[in-house]
């Protein structure tokens, strides 16, 4: 597909510098010089500033008061100007008050840190669709890694403490040896069609009206195209035939990679799975264009930075090649 990376989190040109990740005289060299810009995250959300319909990400300098939380530093790598960033997780830092909004779909609260006039820790689906290429991608890794971090302290194979290595990049046992490596899950989505129309469906629980591509994980042992066909079958009963890979997406919520497809279904008879999806529908290329401009009462148009609305909208401007 040739947009493919035009997706929401893809395409921002950093330039990872993997080479550096070893020396960690280098990269102590690297954070303490007065370019560096150390983002701080506090539990997931990144530091953002700006107007609400571009937001931009508020990196620190060094030495800033508020990286005097971080316990955790990991080196994203180097923007398009020759700028090294980390991110830097802040998550023990406890505010006096808790700004959260625990029961809604999408947290929409955003924590301010006392002394950092304009900035405030955003929840990424909140603004990523708002946010430049170079920001989005930088604030998914640094949220990825991060959480990673965050739930993965302990070696796999013998339960001990581990210890961070490889400029973020890596875990290591101090007790067995082994290294470990951030994790990502693959999760297939899909575009499935027959003749003009497209399969959508709604999981339990999702706000009124919010409909989206059939996806799920897959499974150890499994290609991208047995898993699409295994999904789609078991979720809304449909077979589906050829299969063809379009475009992926990170997804850090918390570590998944989005992988889109297109799926060729043999019929067009529906057999829910109720535990997984409350109702599934076929949906022509005109209504789908009405769903998209706001007008169809029964479908929310599908949610702008998702990569199901990137595939939804190709296949509507037939630009899925
Ligand atoms: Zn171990």
């Amino acid at each position: 597909m040739r947009h493919a990376e035009q997706v929401t989190f893809g395409g921002g040109g950093l330039d990872r510098r993997a080479d550096l990740r070893s020396d960690a005289a280098a990269l102590d060299a690297l954070a303490a010089s007065e370019t560096a810009r150390h983002l701080p995250l506090w539990r997931g959300k990144p530091l953002m500033q700006g107007e609400e319909e571009a937001p931009v990400l508020a990196p620190q300098p060094a030495g800033a008061e508020v990286l005097a939380h971080s316990a955790l530093r990991v080196f994203l790598g180097e923007a398009p100007d020759g700028t090294a960033w980390f991110a830097r997780d802040i998550s023990g830092w406890e505010p006096n008050e808790i700004l959260e909004a625990p029961d809604s779909f999408l947290d929409r609260s955003e924590q301010i840190y006392p002394g950092l006039e304009g900035a405030r820790f955003v929840e990424l689906r909140a603004t990523m669709a708002r946010i430049t290429p170079l920001d989005a991608e930088i604030a998914a890794t640094a949220r990825a890694i991060t959480g990673w971090h965050g739930t993965h302290g302990f070696c796999a194979k013998c339960g001990a403490a581990s210890e961070v290595a490889c400029g973020g990049w890596e875990r290591r046992c101090p007790s067995c040896g082994a290294h470990h490596f951030p994790r990502t899950d693959p999760v297939v989505i899909m575009l499935i069609t027959h003749g003009n129309s497209v399969l959508m469906g709604r999981s339990p629980g999702w706000p009124e009206g919010m409909y989206s591509l059939l996806a799920g994980f897959m499974e150890p042992g499994e290609t991208i195209e047995a898993a699409v066909r295994r999904e789609v079958a078991e979720e809304a009963g449909v077979r589906v035939g050829p299969v063809h890979y379009l475009s992926s997406q990170p997804w850090p919520f918390p570590a998944s990679l989005m992988i889109g497809c297109h799926g060729e279904a043999l019929g067009t008879e529906i057999t829910l799975d109720r535990n997984e999806l409350e109702d599934a529908c076929w949906v022509s290329r005109e209504d789908m264009l009405e769903t998209f401009a706001g007008r169809n009462p029964a479908m929310k148009p599908a949610r702008r930075g998702a990569i199901a609305q990137f595939l939804l909208a190709n296949w509507l401007a037939d630009t899925l090649d």
